[in-house]
Formats: C-alpha cells, sequence, structure tokens
C-alpha cells in the first residue's frame, strides 16, 4: 500500500477492503505527523460512516481492588502494598443512586480477581442483578477469568458485554506480563461468552515490549475472537511493580493503533480511555477513530481507575457533564440509548 493511497484509504475500508499483513506493517511503520494526520482522517472517515457524531459513554466502577494475581505492568496485583477496597453492597447502590439518569449508556462492573469473589462467585451474580435492577442499563462485566457457570448466571441476572484483555497475543510477552496466568484460559472464557450471547471486549497493551511483528500478532489474534469492543492501551509504569522502572521509547504510539483498529475493525467499538490522559486525550483518542468514551466515574467519586494517571491529583477531571462538554465542542455528541443497544443487538 503506497503512502498516497492513505487518503482515500477509508473509502476502501467501508466498501470491504481488508487489511494485510503488509498494510499493517506499513501503517505500524508511520512515522512523520503528515502520514499519521492522513491514518487518523481515514480512521475518522470509517467511524463517521457508520456512527456519524455519535459517541457511547461508559461508566466505570471498580467495585474491588483486591486481586489474587501478579500482573507485572499492575498496580493492583497481589504483591504491590497498596491500600485497597471492596464496596459493600449498600455502597453500590449509592453509587447506583448517583448515577440514575446520568446519560450513561452501559455500566462498567469492574474487579481485580478478588478471592472475596472467586470463592464465592453467587456474591458477584448478586451484584450484577443488583446493578441491573437499580439502573436497568446494559452492564459490562470485567471479573477476570470467571468459570463459565458464573458467567451463565451473570448473563441471565442482565449482564451483557464481558471485558477480557489478552494484553498481547505475543505467547512470550504475555509470559512476562500476565505472570502465571493460562494464555488459553483466557482466550476460552472469552470464546464462551461470545457462545452465550455476551458482546466481548478485548485488548492489548503497547510501549510494553512490543515490536511491529509482535503487534501485527496481537491485531490478528483479537480479530480471531470476533469481538465486539477492541481497546488498545499504552502502558504506563506503575510504582511497586515489576515493571516500575520499565521505558520504552516506542512510536507504536496508542493512537495510531486505535485507527489502525478502525481500520481492522470498522463496525466495533473503540475506547478513548481517559484513564491515561483525562479529557484532553480522550479528544485525541475520538479523533484517531474512538467512539466510545470509557473510564468516566461516578461525580465526586474516589473510586480507582486502571492506570490512574490522575491518582495524585486533587481534581479529577472524568465526570460525565465535563466529558459531554467537551464532546460539544468537538461537533459530537452522545449516541441516543436506543442507538447503543442497536450495536450491542440487545
Ligand atoms: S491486571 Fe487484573 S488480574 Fe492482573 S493483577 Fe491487575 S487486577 Fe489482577
Amino acid at each position: 500500500m503506497a503512502l498516497d493511497e492513505l487518503d482515500r484509504f477509508g473509502e476502501k475500508i467501508i466498501e470491504g477492503f481488508q487489511l494485510s499483513d503488509d498494510d499493517l506493517r506499513a501503517l505500524l511503520s508511520l512515522e512523520s505527523e503528515e502520514d499519521l494526520e492522513k491514518l487518523y482522517y481515514a480512521a475518522r472517515k470509517v467511524r463517521n460512516h457508520y456512527f456519524g457524531n455519535r459517541v457511547f459513554l461508559n461508566c466505570f466502577i471498580y467495585f474491588s481492588t483486591y486481586c489474587k494475581n501478579q500482573c507485572a505492568f499492575c498496580y493492583y496485583n497481589c504483591k504491590n502494598e497498596i491500600n485497597r477496597y471492596r464496596l459493600t453492597k449498600d455502597e453500590i447502590k449509592d453509587t447506583c443512586e448517583t448515577l440514575k439518569g446520568a446519560g450513561f449508556h452501559m455500566i462498567d462492573l469492574t474487579m481485580g480477581e478478588d478471592p472475596y469473589y472467586y470463592e464465592d462467585p453467587e456474591r458477584f451474580v448478586e451484584l450484577v442483578q443488583i446493578v441491573k435492577e437499580e439502573l436497568k442499563l446494559p452492564i459490562m462485566i470485567s471479573p477476570g477469568v470467571m468459570d463459565n457457570a458464573t458467567l451463565l448466571k451473570a448473563r441471565e441476572k442482565g449482564a451483557n458485554f464481558f471485558a477480557l484483555y489478552q494484553e498481547t497475543y505475543d505467547t512470550e510477552l504475555y509470559r512476562k506480563l500476565r505472570v502465571g496466568q493460562s494464555f488459553d484460559g483466557r482466550v476460552n472464557a472469552r470464546r464462551f461468552a461470545k457462545e452465550q450471547g455476551y458482546c466481548i471486549e478485548d485488548g492489548i497493551l503497547t510501549g510494553v515490549g512490543n515490536d511491529i511483528t509482535s503487534t501485527i500478532q496481537s491485531l490478528r489474534g483479537m480479530k480471531t475472537n470476533d469481538p465486539d469492543m477492541v481497546r488498545v492501551m499504552t502502558f504506563l509504569p506503575q510504582e511497586g511493580t515489576p515493571l516500575s522502572e520499565f521505558r520504552e521509547i516506542s512510536n507504536l504510539s496508542e493512537l495510531k493503533i486505535i485507527s489502525i483498529l478502525r481500520l481492522m475493525f470498522p463496525k466495533c467499538l473503540i475506547p478513548a480511555s481517559l484513564d491515561l490522559e483525562g479529557i484532553d486525550g480522550m479528544v485525541h483518542r475520538l479523533n484517531a477513530g474512538a467512539n466510545i468514551v470509557t473510564s468516566i466515574l461516578p461525580s465526586d467519586s474516589r473510586l480507582e481507575g486502571v492506570a490512574n494517571y490522575d491518582r495524585d491529583l486533587e481534581e479529577r477531571d472524568r465526570d460525565i457533564k465535563s466529558v459531554i462538554r467537551r464532546l460539544e465542542s468537538m461537533g459530537m455528541e452522545p449516541a441516543q440509548q436506543d442507538e447503543f443497544e442497536a450495536v450491542l443487538g440487545c
């Protein structure tokens, strides 16, 4: 693919063109600002074709930061001596109360692989039920590798989306990142969920030792799952973790990969997360072809995000009103709820 094709590339994708590995390699190798701007433009063109100026809004509730795992990149890995919390049922109900009518399209219930819930998964199913009854909105669950029976029960109680990130499909890198965890176990959990009628989200990290070949492997790996949402996040070193000192000058930027995701997965939800650079970062990600804002926190919340660029900041700028104001200044707007439900097929 010649670079001068980039500005009409969007049209080819809409007509059904599929990227080859050579195309992916060429796109991942782009470096000049001019070429990258053309790539973002092509991705926006594809996004706008399918979604117009409409953006979806996902509320993030990290209800337990306990975890039994030791992911090398993660602040919440069980070896890190940090303050943790687990919301009670009443606290979750109170949080739901603050979310009523706020304008979210979906509620993301996230936890680490908390032994409290893994020892008795009914507790988790009950939470799903509570949030469904309170808010009557689509629910995404991000509970880690839950057993199939629990996934089924959660689905019956109203969970619509299952998020489980592989982080990489390069098995050597996977072993370094998701220490001691089964690669296939994650793939199979996602596959099972999809078969049971869940929408699924997969995701990869960049800037964490992935080169172009490994990134292509990951992009192709995600494709095999037939995902409904695909995410890329920049690795941010976290204090107290094995990778706290890891720094990489990578030209595989999150924005470049977001645009490539849009070209590979034209009709998918692609997140613009607030977790790394707040609302200014959201604008860049939407301009690269994303269409769902994630990691929006309940107003005045002290709940955690995942990478949490703002962990030590007094003022947090992650509430839905600030997000909507900025969307409007970009000429974009929140989608209607029925548009979101059409995407989910629920
Ligand atoms: S990424 Fe998830 S599973 Fe891994 S340590 Fe962090 S919270 Fe636990």
